[in-house]
C-alpha cells in the first residue's frame, strides 16, 4: 500500500520579489499544512503585506512559485481567478460595500464568482453571520455596525467563498482597542475548525493561544520560523529580540 502525502496548503518556493530596487521577498520558501494557523511577525516594511498579497496574486512575483493545496498559481486570466477563490483575505481596512446592506456584502461574491444561486447564497450568507456573532445586523449597512462588527462582516464575507486557506493581514489594527477580542474570538473559533490560516498580527497574546507556529519576518527574509512557545522564550535571532525587547 502506498501512503498519499498530502500536498502542502500554501506552498511557497524560493519567492523573490521586488520593488523596482528593493528586494521586498528574498527567497522565501515556506509550507503549511492543512489546518495549521501560521501568525506572521515583523517590524514594519518587513514584507509582511507582500507575502501575504502574493500568496493570492495580488502581488506579481519576480521568480519563484506558489501553489494552493498543491496547485500552482497561474499568473492570470480565468484559472487565476478560481484559484484566488480558494484564499480568503482580510485586510486591515474592511472595505465593506458601503451601499450594500450587511447580508448583501456576504452574498455578493458567491452569487458573481462562484454562480451559486440566491436563495443558497443567502442561506449560507445568513449562516456565516450567525457564526461570526452578527446575524442581528444583516439587514443594515456597514456605516451603521461598529468596527469590530464590521471586519466580522469582513470575516463572514471572506468565508462566503468557502477558501480553503485564510489570510488575515493586521485584521484589528485599525479598531478602537476594546473591538479587537471580538475579532480575535473568530479568528480563534475558526482556527479551532480547522482551517489554515495566515495571520499577520501584532497580537501576541493572539500568537501565543492560537498559533500552531510562528514566522519571523525581517528585510524580506523569513529569519526565525517556530513555535510560539521558543518564539517567545527563546528567540534565536538578535532581529528577533530585538523586535520582542520593543513589543513585549
Ligand atoms: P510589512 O507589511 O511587513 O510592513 P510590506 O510588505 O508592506 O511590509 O512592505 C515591504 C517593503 O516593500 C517596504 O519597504 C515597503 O515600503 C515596500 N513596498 C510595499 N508596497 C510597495 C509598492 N506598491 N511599491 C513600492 N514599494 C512597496
Ligand atoms: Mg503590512
Amino acid at each position: 500500500m502506498t501512503t498519499e502525502v498530502a500536498a502542502p496548503m500554501i506552498k511557497a518556493a524560493a519567492v523573490n520579489k521586488y520593488f523596482g530596487d528593493l528586494h521586498v521577498l528574498k527567497e522565501i520558501t515556506l509550507e503549511v499544512p492543512r489546518g495549521q494557523v501560521v501568525v506572521v511577525l515583523g517590524p514594519s516594511g518587513s514584507g509582511k503585506s507582500t507575502l501575504c498579497r502574493a500568496i493570492n496574486r495580488l502581488e506579481p512575483i519576480n521568480s519563484g512559485e506558489i501553489a494552493v493545496d498543491g496547485v500552482a498559481l497561474p499568473a492570470e486570466g480565468k484559472a487565476l481567478a478560481a484559484l484566488r477563490a480558494d484564499v480568503g483575505m482580510v485586510f486591515q481596512s474592511f472595505n465593506l460595500f458601503a451601499h450594500k446592506t450587511i447580508l448583501e456584502n456576504v452574498m455578493l461574491a458567491p452569487v458573481k464568482v462562484r454562480k451559486t444561486a440566491g436563495a443558497e447564497a443567502r442561506k449560507t450568507a445568513m449562516e456565516l453571520l450567525e457564526r461570526v456573532g452578527i446575524a442581528n445586523q444583516a439587514d443594515k449597512y456597514p456605516a451603521q455596525l461598529s468596527g469590530g462588527q464590521q471586519q466580522r462582516v469582513a470575516i463572514a464575507r471572506a468565508l462566503a467563498m468557502r477558501p480553503k486557506v485564510m489570510l488575515f493581514d493586521e485584521p484589528t489594527s485599525a479598531l478602537d482597542p476594546e473591538m479587537v477580542q471580538e475579532v480575535l474570538d473568530v479568528m480563534t473559533g475558526l482556527a479551532k475548525d480547522g482551517m489554515t490560516m495566515l495571520v499577520v498580527t501584532h497580537e501576541m497574546g493572539f500568537a501565543r493561544r492560537a498559533a500552531d507556529r510562528v514566522i519571523f519576518m525581517a528585510d524580506g527574509e523569513i529569519v526565525e520560523d517556530t513555535t510560539p512557545e521558543e518564539f517567545f522564550t527563546k528567540p534565536k535571532s538578535d532581529r528577533a529580540k530585538d523586535f520582542l525587547g520593543k513589543i513585549l
